[in-house]
Order: C-alpha cells, then structure tokens, then sequence
C-alpha cells in the first residue's frame, strides 16, 4: 500500500509518501529551527501557528514529488502523538480532512514506533529486535518481541538525552539545537574532563543524565572561577563519552540478556557521531547486526511515520474519523492487536 504520512509533533513540519512500509517515494521537512532559535527553544504556539501556515502546502508538494495520484493512495497517516498537544493537533486535522475528502482510512501512529520503524526504511528488521531510542524528549530501550509489539525495557528517570545536550550546550552558550555542537567541540577535544557514570542498579536499564549534567555545570563553573575559558572541549568530550558509554553498555546488555538478533538505533541524537561510532565498533567486537538511519531519518520526518502506521495498514488497524491528538499516547498500547503469541 501507498501511505501518505504526517507528522507535526514538534518544530518540523514534514509530509512523506512511502510504499509498503520501506520505499520512500516523498519525504519532505520544514525545519523551524530558525524561527526557534532566538527563544533558545521551541516556543508551542509559533509551532502550531508556522505549522497551519505550511501543512497544506507540505501535502500538496510532497503528492507531486512522488508523482502518486491521490486515487492511488492506500490510506492517510498522522502522528497521533506524543508531543506538543498544539502541534499534533495541526497534523491530524489535515490527515483527517485529507482522508475524509478521498474517502482514505486513518492511522493514528505513535511518534516513537515511527523513530523506531525508520529503520525499516534502510534496511530488514529482523525479531526478536533492541531498539535504542535517543530523542529530544524520550530515552528508551525498548524490546520488540514481534513485529509492531513494542515493551520499554528501560527509560530515563530524569532527562532525555537530546534534552541534557541542549541543556549542557546552552551552559556553554552554543544556539539551540546545542547537540551537534557538543558533539563537535567533543572531536575536536584532545583531553578528556572525566565525569561520572550513571550506571543506576545493576539489572536496571533505566538512565539518567541529571547527575552528569549539574557535574558538567559545576565543571564549567570551576574553570571560570579559574579564568580558563569556559568553552572546553575536554568537558564536552567528558559528557559524551559518559553519556555514550552508558547508552551503548545497557543496549548492549539488552541484546545479549533478551537474545536479540539486531540493535536498532534511532531518534535525533542518533545523528551524533560519537555514539554511531561506539556502538558500531562494540557491536562489531560482539557480532551484534546495528542498523543506523542515516541523520535525515534520525530527526523528524513524516518517512518514519509512513513507516511505523504500515504495520497497522497491513493488519487493517485503523483509527476512528474523530480520533484526538494525544500528547501521552503510549507506545506499549500502540502495538498491533491480535497475533497474541
Ligand atoms: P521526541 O522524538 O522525543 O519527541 P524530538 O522529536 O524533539 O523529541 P528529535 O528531533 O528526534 O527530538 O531530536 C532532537 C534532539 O537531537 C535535540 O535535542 C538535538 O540537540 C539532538 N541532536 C541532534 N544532533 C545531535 C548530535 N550530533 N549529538 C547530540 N545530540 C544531537
Ligand atoms: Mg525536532
Ligand atoms: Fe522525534
């Protein structure tokens, strides 16, 4: 089936067209990013205001780029949530005005299975799989058992890791989005400002970034107080190596304690470099299959939720016509119904 995709959870405004779940036909985004940036942040209501203004065109360019004709399409998919309850709401009432007008069935799909199911765009998911979600707001270790079931074992008790890069770059006064920042002052550093690990119990899977941030504050505080410039890149490349390290031991751990045949990594910190390059050289040592999107399908865009909504497509799992935007939408209740094992 042919799905035309939206997504409008956050600041990027994205239509996409995908065919059977894998082949992108149109993906594209709308960044405000420059809109944001001189609020150091995504400010809700010039989200949901610069989203009305371009979703309409969004979808009507994205139909001509993939030169699908609207009969031709299978069905209409939104983000139904989690996000920013203003900017989903835009979405979905253009997929479901889109799909009332052509008579198209819908589908509410979860932001995260989307991040998740990117990498069916690059490559075969193969079951039982590990996926390392590392997002903006989320940070997850979620097991999928089958295809489309999705249980979290683990999340972060505090920040996400997008959020303590944006949080750790803003300290050091780099513009929002500061994770390519930190991730590039960290490259370039020849010293390393050793931070501490958060490792938590020794069976959790759980994270948190708290700690690490407020001990890279107080480092940063140190060398002011010292006159060193505050813009150090032996801290950036503490932070990153601890928040790295920590990541790619609990995914690793995962793969091996639920036998899992393939690590999958996603969400917008997926971009960073030094987290591609660690986990590929410690699943290369262990034999661990890792499949990467690359950093188009990492951040937001509408291909990911084409994606994730074919699985429901397939099974003929679609949403009521007065379905509501869900900032809490959970990806656990997500799964495909039925097939209970
Ligand atoms: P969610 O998906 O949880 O709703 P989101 O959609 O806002 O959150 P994404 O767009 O997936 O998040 O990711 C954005 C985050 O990724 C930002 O916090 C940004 O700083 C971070 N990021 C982007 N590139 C890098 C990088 N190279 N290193 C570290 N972080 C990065
Ligand atoms: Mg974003
Ligand atoms: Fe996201």
């Amino acid at each position: 089936g042919i799905l035309l995709a939206v997504e409008t959870s956050c600041d990027e405004t994205s239509v996409a067209l995908v065919r059977g779940g894998t082949e992108i036909l149109s993906n594209l985004v709308s960044s405000q990013i420059e809109t944001h940036r001189q609020f150091g942040g995504v400010v809700p209501e010039i989200a949901s205001r610069k989203h009305v203004e371009t979703i309409t065109l969004m979808m009507e360019a994205a139909l001509r780029e993939s030169r699908v004709a609207p009969r031709d399409l299978s069905a209409v998919a939104v983000t139904q949530g989690p996000g920013l309850v203003g900017a989903l709401l835009v979405g979905v009432v253009a997929a479901k005005s889109f799909a009332m007008a052509l008579d198209l069935p819908l589908i509410g799909t979860h932001h995260i299975a989307g991040h998740i199911y990117a990498n069916a765009l690059i490559g075969e998911i193969v079951y039982p799989s590990i996926a390392l979600v590392v997002s903006g707001g989320h940070t997850e270790l979620v097991l999928l058992e089958r295809e489309g079931v999705f249980r979290i074992i683990g999340r972060t008790r505090d920040d996400a890791v997008g959020e303590a890069y944006d949080k750790v770059a803003r300290a050091l006064q780099f513009p929002y989005p500061g994770g390519p920042h930190i991730d590039r002052l960290a490259h370039e550093a020849t010293e390393v400002n050793e931070l501490p690990r958060a490792w938590l119990e020794p069976d959790s899977y759980d994270f948190s970034f708290s700690g690490l941030k407020s001990a890279v504050l107080s480092a940063i505080n140190q060398s002011k107080m010292k006159g060193e410039p505050p813009v150090r890149p032996s801290i950036a490349r503490g932070f990153q190596e601890s928040v790295i390290d920590v990541l790619a031991t609990k995914a690793v751990r995962a793969v091996r304690e639920f036998g899992a045949k393939q690590l999958l990594l996603c969400g917008g910190v997926a971009a960073n470099r030094g987290l591609r390059e660690t986990l590929t050289a410690r699943c290369g040592e262990q034999g661990i299959p890792l499949l990467i999107p690359p950093n188009a399908l990492c951040t937001d865009n509408a291909a990911m939720i084409g994606a994730a909504a074919h699985l429901k497509w397939t099974r003929q799992q679609f949403s009521p016509l007065d379905m509501k935007a869900d900032p809490a939408l959970s990806l656990e209740e997500w799964s495909v119904r039925g097939e209970e094992a």
